[in-house]
C-alpha cells in the first residue's frame, strides 16, 4: 500500500530528517496522518485591540505611535501599536538594529501572538508581524491554522509541507477503516480519511467553535478510536495476565470467618460484598487484579487484611506496601494486633531501618518465618527476596506508579506463577473514567461508610479570623476532643514544608500554653514521626501539628477537629483525603479550612465543593473538571500515556460505547483489534509488558 512506503519517499526528507522523524515515532507516510493538530490557531479575522483578552493567541493590525528601547536588566525594544480601539505594545528582547529600524511612526503592520497583561495595558511577546506597504490590507487566513505537537528539530512549517504530502497521498489510498461501519452509522461519524483530512486542513467554513473546543464530530471520530485502541490495549494485558498461572488459595474458610467474628465491629454490606470478591477471585488457579475503591473511611483496611488471614490459612506470604511510612507503620501495628491472636508474627521493612533490624526481616521474608510482610516501597528493592509470596496488597495505589506495582508483582514469580494482587485507592475516579484508566483490573467500590459516621462539617475561614480559630482548638481539645493543625504545603520544597510547620508549632504552642501539643513533618527521623503518632494516638496529646504527611491513610478516631492553613494552595482531592482523617469516630468532627484572601476563582470554587458535599465521588468529578484527569489519577508517575486527540474529560461520555466496541471488535475479529492498538500506540504498547 502506498501508505505505507518510507518516509524518505516525500519530498525533502534525507536520511537525516527521517532519523529525528524515527525519534517522533513517525515511520511510515500513514504515521503522519495521525500527527494530529495539537490546536488551531485562528488567523482568519482580525481581532480589535480594544475586545483583547490576557491569554488569547490572535491577530491584530494597527499603525505605530512609538518604537524604543528601554533597559530592564536587558535592552528591549517596546513597539506601541493602535488600531483606534486601544493600544497595544510589542515586546522583543531580541532583535537587530534592522529590525528595529523597521518601526518607523505611522507605519502599519499586522501581528499575531499571545496576548498578555503588562506593566502598561496589554503586550505580545515576541509577535510575529509583518509590515504593510502603503494601501496594502491586512492578511487574514481563509482556514484556522493547525498547529501540530512541538516536536524537536522539525519546524511547524515542515510538518505542514509533510503532512500535505501525506494527505495528498491519503487521496489515492486512504487508510483502512477499523471500526465496524454498524458503529460508524449508529453513531453519524464520518468517514475516517474525511475526518483525518479535515482535522488537518480545516476548510475555510468549518465550525470553529467546535474545533477550538475539540468537539468537533471528526475530533470525535478520532478521539473514539483511540479510546478504544487503549481500552482494546489495557484489556488485552488484562487477559494475557488472566491467563498466567496463580495458587489457587482455596483452604482457610474458617480462619476467615474466624477472624471476622474477632473484629470488634460488623462489616458493612458493602464491605461483605467486596470481601466476597477477593474471596473468589482468590479461589482462582489465575492471579486477581482486583482494585479497591472506597472514599476516605469506608473501611480498606480490614478488608485487605481479610484477604492476607486468606493467603497465611493457605501457606502462602502476603505483602502490603504502603506509600508512606506512617501509613506504612500504622498498617504495622494494625496488622499485628490483628494477628497476634493468631499466632502470626507480622515483619517490618522500611528504607530507614537499622541495618540489623532489617537483616533479620530480610532473613524472614527469605525462609519464610514471615508470613504477613508489611512495609513501604522498600519491598520491591534489591535484595528483598520472598519465600513464596501469594498475595500482593498495594495501599493508596494512585501514590504509586505502575512500574513499582509491577516490581512488586514480579518479586512473587516463580514456578506457581504469579501473586493475586489486591490494590486499593481512596481516590474515586468517576466510572466513565476508571474504564480508560484501569481497564486493566477488576473493580469493586466501597460504596458505605461505617455506621454512625457523621459527615465532617466544613466551613472556610479567612486567614485574619485566626484568633477564633485558635480559640475553638482550645475549646475543643479542654473537653476531651483531640485536633489536627495542617500546615501550609509548599510546592517542592521540604525544607520550606518543615520550616511552615515548626513555625505554626510555635506560634500554636505560645498561644496555647495549656494543651498538649506535637508535631510531625517529613524530615523528623522515623522513630520521631512514630513517637509523635503514637502519642497522639495514644491521647497523650492533645493537638497534632503536621505537614501534609499524614494526608494519608492515617486513623486516630478520636480526633474531630482539622484545621487547614493555606487550604486555598490545595487540590481537591486532597483537601478531601486530608479532611478525611476526622470524622472517624462517632463525635459530630469539624474540618476548618484557613485560607488567605482574596481567593482567585477556581479556590473559591474548590473550597465551595467541600463545603457542600462529603461524597469523595463527587469530589472527584468536580476535581476532574478543575484539573483535568492528569493531576487526579497521578498521572506522571502511573505512566498512563498522554492521547494525541483524546481528552478523557471532555470525551468521557463516549466510553460506555467505547467499552460496547472493544467487547464486540474483541470477539469478532482479533486482528482488527491489534490493527487498532497498532495504529495508536504502535508496535511495543506503552503499557509495557504484563
Ligand atoms: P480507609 O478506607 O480510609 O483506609 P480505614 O480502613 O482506615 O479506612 O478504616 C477507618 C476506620 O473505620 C478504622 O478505625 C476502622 O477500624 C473502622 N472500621 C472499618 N470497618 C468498620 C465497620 N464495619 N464498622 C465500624 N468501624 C469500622
Ligand atoms: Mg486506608
Amino acid at each position: 500500500m502506498a501508505q505505507n512506503t518510507s518516509l524518505t519517499s516525500l519530498k525533502g526528507v534525507g536520511p537525516a530528517l527521517a532519523k529525528t522523524l524515527e525519534k517522533l515515532n513517525l515511520h511510515r507516510v500513514d504515521d503522519l496522518l495521525f500527527l494530529l493538530p495539537l490546536r488551531y490557531e485562528d488567523r482568519t479575522q482580525l481581532v480589535k485591540i480594544g475586545a483583547l483578552e490576557a491569554g488569547a493567541r490572535c491577530l491584530v493590525s494597527g499603525e505605530v505611535l512609538l518604537a524604543e528601547t528601554v533597559f530592564r536588566g536587558r535592552r528591549n525594544l517596546l513597539v506601541r501599536v493602535t488600531d483606534g480601539s486601544g493600544q497595544l505594545t510589542l515586546r522583543f528582547f531580541h532583535f537587530s538594529r534592522q529590525q528595529q529600524a523597521q518601526f518607523h511612526v505611522g507605519t502599519n503592520l499586522t501581528c499575531f501572538g499571545e496576548v498578555r497583561r503588562g506593566a502598561s495595558g496589554f503586550e505580545m511577546i515576541h509577535p510575529e508581524y509583518r509590515i504593510m506597504r502603503d494601501g496594502q490590507d491586512a492578511e487574514t487566513s481563509d482556514s484556522l491554522t493547525a498547529i501540530y505537537p512541538a516536536t524537536e528539530g522539525v519546524q511547524q512549517r515542515r510538518l505542514r509541507s509533510l503532512t500535505d504530502q501525506a494527505l495528498q497521498q491519503m487521496l489515492a489510498a486512504p487508510p483502512e477503516e477499523l471500526l465496524p461501519s454498524a458503529i460508524t452509522r449508529k453513531l453519524g461519524m464520518p468517514s475516517l480519511a474525511e475526518a483525518i483530512n479535515y482535522l488537518h486542513r480545516p476548510p475555510p467554513d468549518a465550525d470553529t467553535q467546535r474545533l477550538l473546543a475539540g468537539t468537533h464530530p471528526c475530533q470525535q471520530r478520532l478521539a473514539f478510536e483511540e479510546l478504544l485502541a487503549h481500552y482494546l490495549s489495557l484489556r488485552n494485558l488484562r487477559v494475557l495476565a488472566a491467563a498466567e498461572d496463580a495458587i489457587a488459595l482455596t483452604d482457610g474458610n474458617e480462619d476467615v470467618s474466624g477472624f471476622v467474628k474477632e473484629l470488634p465491629f460488623h462489616l458493612t454490606g458493602a464491605q461483605d460484598r467486596v470481601v466476597n470478591d477477593i474471596l473468589a477471585d482468590l479461589a482462582e488457579p489465575h492471579p486477581m487484579m482486583r482494585l479497591i475503591q472506597g472514599d476516605v473511611g469506608s473501611g480498606k483496611t480490614v478488608v485487605a487484611a481479610i484477604a492476607c488471614v486468606k493467603a497465611v490459612a493457605c501457606g502462602v506470604q502476603a505483602a502490603i506496601m504502603a506509600p508512606t511510612e506512617i501509613l506504612a507503620e500504622q498498617h504495622w501495628r494494625s496488622f499485628s494486633d490483628w494477628f497476634r491472636p493468631l499466632g502470626i508474627e507480622v515483619a517490618w521493612l522500611s528504607g530507614s531501618q537499622r541495618a540489623a533490624a532489617r537483616r533479620e526481616s530480610l532473613e524472614a521474608i527469605a525462609n519464610g518465618g514471615a508470613k504477613l510482610v508489611v512495609g513501604t516501597h522498600a519491598l520491591f528493592q534489591e535484595g528483598v527476596n520472598f519465600h513464596k509470596l501469594g498475595l500482593v496488597v498495594i495501599d493508596e495505589q494512585h501514590r504509586f506508579g505502575v512500574h513499582q506495582r509491577m516490581a512488586l508483582r514480579d518479586k512473587g514469580v516463580s514456578a506457581d506463577g504469579h501473586p493475586h494482587q489486591l490494590v486499593m485507592t481512596a481516590t474515586p475516579i468517576p466510572r466513565t473514567l476508571a474504564m480508560a484508566a484501569y481497564a486493566d483490573l477488576d473493580t469493586s467500590v466501597i460504596d458505605e461508610l461505617p455506621p454512625g459516621r457523621q459527615p465532617v462539617s466544613t466551613v472556610a475561614v479567612p486567614e485574619a479570623r485566626r484568633d477564633e480559630v485558635v480559640a475553638r482548638v482550645r475549646s475543643a481539645c479542654e473537653s476531651g476532643q483531640q485536633a489536627y493543625w495542617v500546615c501550609p504545603l509548599i510546592e517542592e520544597s521540604e525544607v520550606l514544608d518543615y520550616q511552615a510547620a515548626e513555625a505554626s508549632y510555635q506560634m500554636l504552642s505560645a498561644s496555647l500554653p495549656d494543651l498538649r501539643i506535637g508535631l510531625v513533618h517529613g524530615r523528623m527521623r522515623p522513630a520521631e514521626k512514630e513517637r509523635g503518632m503514637k502519642a497522639f494516638k495514644d491521647g497523650l496529646i492533645q493537638l497534632l501539628v503536621a505537614t501534609t504527611v499524614i494526608e494519608v491513610g492515617v486513623d486516630v478516631p478520636n480526633a474531630s477537629l482539622m484545621i487547614i492553613e493555606n487550604a486555598e494552595r490545595m487540590g481537591l482531592s486532597q483537601l478531601h483525603q486530608l479532611r478525611g482523617r476526622v470524622g472517624r469516630g462517632a463525635a459530630q468532627s469539624h474540618c476548618v479550612l484557613l485560607y488567605k484572601s482574596p481567593l482567585g476563582r477556581i479556590a473559591k470554587e474548590r473550597l465551595a465543593v467541600l463545603r457542600d458535599t462529603n461524597d469523595g465521588f463527587v469530589v472527584a468529578q468536580r476535581d476532574l473538571e478543575l484539573r483535568g484527569p492528569g493531576e487526579l489519577l497521578g498521572t506522571r508517575q502511573t505512566g498512563l500515556p498522554d492521547y494525541r486527540i483524546a481528552n478523557l474529560v471532555r470525551d468521557a461520555e463516549l466510553m460506555p460505547q467505547v467499552q460496547i466496541t472493544a467487547e464486540s471488535i474483541r470477539k469478532e475479529s482479533e486482528s482488527r483489534a491489534a490493527a487498532i492498538v497498532r495504529r495508536w500506540l504502535g508496535d511495543a504498547s506503552r503499557y509495557g509488558k504484563v
